[in-house]
């Protein structure tokens, strides 16, 4: 197993060094001597833990500490704060900064051993469970949460640079029948074997595929303008009939779903969830037009369907 990464920031390098000397067996340890380049540093990522110097010349602890904690990509890392006995005030206005932790120097080698074994380890329980509340359950693909959370920054992301960006709904066909002849753990079978195909499908880094409940998946993916939206949707309905998923539905001999999708350029006017409900509306004809097809329009509404 790799060794967690733990970063030292301290402006004294004496100190620094005998940090390192002490943690270096267990972890990985680097060390920056100011506050800058401790959070040009942690801003890299990959570290476990920091241990900060409350008291710098340039930018003190605190300051570092809570640009550390209202920055995305290391406000969950844990920091301990390394005080000296005479600074009490000092441990307080840290510990409410969000700090963990603090250790007073002079240094015990087994104290701060200790603190800092138990700080990684809660800081990996609580990783695991943070990605654990953002992945559904039965097929491991993101969970609506996450599709919430995430969606939005995307088409931000596309407004700010004038990308396309589409926004499809799917749902299972007759999937109550399915249920019902097949049985239920069956139908959760099926709906693992559906999602992971379409989480195959939609391959791309800025792609988000996820359950958005049920038999219910919902997509957002950029880059493609209408008509290769469209065709990217048909080759992925076609994908779940080819699992050929045995079903008795009105529809077909396999199991099939229908999708709403709707590509645009958004602009700064344009509200999200307008648009969610539109491709919402979509997957609705796609069903009322016959199921186990694709219904797709643009910003002005224009429609495109399968067959
Ligand atoms: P339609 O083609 O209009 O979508 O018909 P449908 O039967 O799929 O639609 P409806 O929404 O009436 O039923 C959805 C069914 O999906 C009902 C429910 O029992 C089933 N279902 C929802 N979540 C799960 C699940 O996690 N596991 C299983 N096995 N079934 C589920
Ligand atoms: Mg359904
Ligand atoms: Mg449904």
């Amino acid at each position: 197993m790799e060794k967690d990464k733990i970063l030292v920031i301290d402006d004294s390098a004496v100190q620094a060094e005998y940090l390192c000397s002490i943690l270096s067996g267990d972890y990985e340890v680097s060390a920056c001597y100011t506050a800058r380049d401790g959070l040009a540093k942690a801003k890299e990522g990959g570290y476990s833990l920091i241990l900060l110097d409350v008291v710098m010349p340039d930018v003190d602890g605190f300051m570092l500490l809570q640009e550390l904690k209202s920055t995305v990509l290391t406000k969950h890392v844990p920091v301990i704060l390394l005080t000296s006995l005479a600074d009490v005030q000092y441990e307080e206005r840290g510990l409410l900064l969000g700090a963990v932790d603090y250790v007073a120097k002079p240094f015990s080698p087994v104290i701060i051993k200790a603190r800092v074994n138990t700080h990684i380890q809660l800081y990996h329980y609580q990783t695991e469970f943070r990605e654990q509340a953002m992945v559904d359950g039965l097929t491991g693909v993101p969970n609506r949460r996450r599709y919430e959370a995430e969606s939005i920054i995307k088409w931000q992301e596309a407004t700010r640079f004038g990308l396309p960006i589409s926004i499809c709904m799917m749902d299972i066909d007759h999937f109550k029948s399915y249920n019902d002849t097949f049985g239920h753990p069956a139908g959760d079978q099926t709906i693992v074997s559906v999602a992971q195909t379409a989480a195959a499908h939609f391959r791309r880094a800025t792609d988000l595929f996820a359950r958005y409940g049920g038999e219910e998946f919902v997509a957002i993916f950029m880059g493609n303008d209408g008509p290769s939206a469209f065709q990217f949707l048909k080759t992925l309905r076609q994908a779940v009939e080819e699992l050929h998923i045995p079903h008795n539905s009105p529809v077909s001999q396999w199991v099939t779903v229908s999708v709403g999708g709707v590509s645009l350029v958004p602009k700064v006017s344009d509200d999200y969830h307008t648009y969610l409900k539109l491709a919402d509306t979509m997957l609705y004809d796609a069903k009322r037009f016959g199921r186990n097809q694709v219904v797709w329009c643009n910003e002005n509404k224009d429609q495109l369907r399968e067959r």
